[in-house]
Parts: C-alpha cells; sequence; structure tokens
C-alpha cells in the first residue's frame, strides 16, 4: 500500500520512482540530462569500461578486485535474477540497481552506470505495466541505455515487447542474442531494429559464428568473453580481423561462470599483441562515445 501511495505522489508531483527526486516526465535527451548529472565530467580517466554485466549477481569482492585491475566502468544492465512474475518484481530490480549497484560501485572508486528495460526472460502477464512505468525510471541520472532487452525464443510476445523498447528515444539499447538458434534469432532481430530504424544499437553476444550477420548490420557488435561464449583469444582474434567493426567488449558476468576481469584481459593481450589503439577502442573508448557522451 505505501509503495501504491508513494508511486502515485511521484506521479502527480513529477518525481522520479527510483529517488523521489523531481524529474521530467518525458525522458531527456542526451545533451539535456548530461547537463544534469556526473557524466558531463571529463571521461579521460577512463580506463576499461566493462558494458555488459549483471553486477547484483557478484559479490563485493567482484568491485574491489576490478577496481584493483582498472576498471573504471560498468553497465550494469536488467536481467531475469528471479522469477520475474509480476510488474512490481521488475520495477524492484530496477530499483535495485539504480541504488545498490551504482553506491556499490562507487565505494570501489567504480562509475556503476545503468541499462533498464525488460529482458524477454522476464516477460509476464503484466508486461504492459512494466514498460508503461520504463521512461519513467529511464529518466534517473544514473540510467543510460535501454537494456538488455531482445529475443530468447522468437514468440510473437517476445517480439512485441522488443520492438516497444526499440521504439523508445533518445537511449541507446543493448541487445540480447540467445545461445540456441542464435543465427536464425539474430536475423530476426536484424530485421526489426532495421524496421523500428532503431540507432546506436549494440548486438551483443556475437561470435565468430555470427560476426558476419552483426557486420552487415553495421550496428555496435558486442562480444561477451565468459565461459561458454567467446573467449580472450576469440576476442583478439575478432578485434585484429575486422578493423573497420565498432566492438564493445564485455564479460556479461552473472551467476552463472563469469570473469570479471575479462575485459581487462582482452585489453592486456591486444596490447601485448601491438594493437594497444584497437584495445582502447573495443574495451572503452567506443562504450564512452555510445553511453556517456
Ligand atoms: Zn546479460
Amino acid at each position: 500500500m505505501t509503495f501504491i501511495i508513494i508511486g502515485l505522489l511521484a506521479q502527480a508531483a513529477h518525481l522520479n520512482p527510483l529517488d523521489g527526486a523531481p524529474c521530467e516526465i518525458v525522458p531527456l535527451n542526451r545533451a539535456e540530462r548530461s547537463c544534469i548529472t556526473h557524466k558531463t565530467q571529463d571521461r579521460a580517466h577512463a580506463l576499461v569500461f566493462d558494458t555488459h554485466a549483471h553486477m547484483d549477481t557478484r559479490p563485493y569482492e567482484d568491485f574491489e578486485l576490478m577496481g584493483v585491475a582498472g576498471v573504471t566502468d560498468v553497465l550494469t544492465l536488467a536481467h531475469d535474477p528471479m522469477r520475474m512474475s509480476t510488474a512490481d518484481v521488475l520495477l524492484d530490480h530496477f530499483h535495485k540497481l539504480a541504488h545498490g549497484e551504482v553506491r556499490r560501485g562507487a565505494e570501489n572508486g567504480i562509475s556503476v552506470h545503468v541499462g533498464l528495460g525488460v529482458h524477454p526472460r522476464s516477460i509476464n502477464a503484466q508486461v504492459d505495466e512494466t514498460l508503461r512505468a520504463l521512461p519513467e525510471y529511464l529518466s534517473h541520472p544514473d540510467v543510460v541505455a535501454v537494456g538488455e532487452i531482445g529475443l530468447e525464443r522468437c514468440t510473437d510476445v517476445e517480439e512485441r515487447v522488443f520492438r516497444a523498447q526499440l521504439e523508445i528515444d533518445y537511449y541507446p539499447k543493448v541487445i540480447h542474442t540467445p545461445r540456441r538458434g542464435k543465427r536464425d534469432a539474430l536475423e530476426r532481430i536484424v530485421a526489426i531494429v532495421d524496421d523500428v530504424g532503431a540507432k546506436d544499437v549494440v548486438i551483443d553476444h556475437i561470435d565468430l559464428s555470427t560476426i558476419d550477420i552483426a557486420l552487415e548490420a553495421g550496428t555496435y557488435v558486442g562480444i561477451t568473453v565468459q565461459p561458454g561464449k567467446a573467449s580472450v583469444q576469440d576476442a583478439v582474434e575478432l578485434i585484429r580481423e575486422y578493423p573497420e567493426a565498432k566492438f564493445v567488449v564485455n564479460s556479461d558476468m552473472s551467476a552463472q561462470r563469469s570473469d570479471c576481469l575479462s575485459v581487462a584481459r582482452v585489453f592486456h593481450a591486444l596490447s601485448l599483441e601491438g594493437y594497444a589503439d584497437r584495445g582502447q577502442k573495443a574495451c572503452v573508448q567506443n562504450g564512452l562515445d555510445l553511453f556517456l557522451r
């Protein structure tokens, strides 16, 4: 009941549902947002940017380790950490990302940025309620992206929810591709992105077997380095072979086997092989350009 009353008051007074601070109901465009947040700070100090993680599943010690290894920026994305049975479960998940994870990062010298959205595995019977609330949550200053969104089984409802989130203006989108049937799902995703005309998107979890489709799409290309997806050496090979691609390397660290240092390892490996410039782009600069400009 308290939650409902706070929600109603927030709506009436145009307060952000995440922190109760005054906010625009219509999401601000990037230039306007950058004037009111710390994102205006000179980001030249950024050393490693992990552009896809689920920090809410990780221990505090991972933040410490990343800080020690020089990871300065992380984008933590909404996902399906539990049975996402109602709209309130998803909205509470959004709240945890924008508060708990930003704070845990700050305590370790890491800028945690947030992406919010309905993951295809989080779709429930109240999904339209969540979609209606989403724009207001996106206006929080630490939120820089819509994600992670995408397709898992390519059902009609997944496609409808995916399309609705692609149509949200201003924010870059982080798009999940599934492990099973990846090529078919990827082709469907590219067709929908084209149809909507969505700009500034990352198509993620791309590997050696799907790079051809992602390059053809001309979007940012996400390489997830974790056990069962790409290895450090796979990432090095892709970045070496395709200098024209706009890669963003990430760990997608979650409750599954993950490596919180995988982006730092890719940058290090590229530097040792004489490709420090490409490492800087794929492990830092492309992420800054896309999410924090
Ligand atoms: Zn993910």
